[in-house]
């Protein structure tokens, strides 16, 4: 539901293993409204600050197709490269927590809204760190190309909407903690009739910056070619309808120079 703050349970396993309690960390959700983003302001759906001197991204995959607005419709689109639509815009000063590369204060992110032959989910999806007054002193780009409806699977699009963000705990899902680490607090959640009482976990599934990933399939960490686990940046499900996907989640690796980054989408 757009604008629902999702409240962790008055009971979860938060107050049942410490060492659970001991993994939150701070989250800031970003509670989407639909409405009606200014280019300026954080958004999702919105419409971008975009220097003049860059021009729109293109998804150049070549198996497009899409739904449109009914399934019975599998409408093929023509070949060659079709314009990115704007996913998510955030400046610093709405996500104190986020922590940005120095000189950047402003964080983009688009993707392909189009069903692809080979990857199904929204994919080419493309992340920018930005400098506000730098954008603004450059001018901004005059035209995006414009997204005609119908041909754009709306499931990959969301609503535009202005963000609210708040901060909360956020835990790592049950199935995101490692095996033995899960078996051995199963112990300790059994009955003396041998079954297993095992309250929600608190993870917060929502668009959301920081915390823990809200899979809503088995963990799929990415490695950065470092060898490190990279950290997790950023969800985005429950909000918006993503077609088939439970959510799009990023990370990246902050002891890497250029800030590597990954994605990965899971399907309900
Ligand atoms: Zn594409
Ligand atoms: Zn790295």
């Amino acid at each position: 539901m757009p604008g629902h703050t999702p409240e962790p349970p008055a009971t979860d396993l938060r107050s049942l293993i410490p060492e659970y309690a001991g993994l939150a960390r701070e989250t800031t959700l970003l509670n989407p409204e639909p409405g009606e983003p200014g280019v300026r302001e954080s958004s999702l759906g919105g419409e971008l600050l975009w220097p003049a001197d860059e021009s729109w991204p293109y998804c150049a995959q070549e198996d497009h197709w899409t739904y449109g607005s009914d399934w019975r419709n599998r409408t093929e689109i023509v070949p060659g490269a079709v314009p990115m639509v704007p996913i998510l815009q955030l400046f610093a000063k709405d996500v104190p927590g986020l922590d940005f590369p120095e000189g950047k204060d402003l964080l983009q992110l688009v993707w392909c809204a189009l069903i692809h032959e080979q990857d199904p989910g929204p994919v080419m999806p493309q992340l920018y760190w930005r400098n506000e007054a730098e954008i603004l002193a450059g001018g901004l780009l005059s035209e995006m190309p414009g997204v005609s409806e119908g041909e754009y699977d709306e499931d990959n699009m969301p609503e535009p909407s202005t963000l609210s963000p708040t901060t909360a705990e956020d835990c790592p899902r049950w199935h995101d903690l490692p095996d033995d680490m899960r078996e051995a607090w199963e112990l300790r959640l059994r009955e003396p009739t041998g079954g297993i009482v095992r309250p929600p976990d608190a993870n917060i599934i929502g668009t959301k910056v920081g915390g823990w990933p809200a899979w809503t399939q088995p963990a799929d960490w990415p490695d950065c070619e470092c060898g490190h686990r990279m950290e997790h940046l950023l969800t985005i499900t429950g909000d918006i309808q993503l077609g088939d996907c439970g959510g799009v989640y990023f990370f990246h690796c902050r002891r890497c120079p250029g800030l590597p980054w990954d994605w990965r989408f899971d399907c309900h």
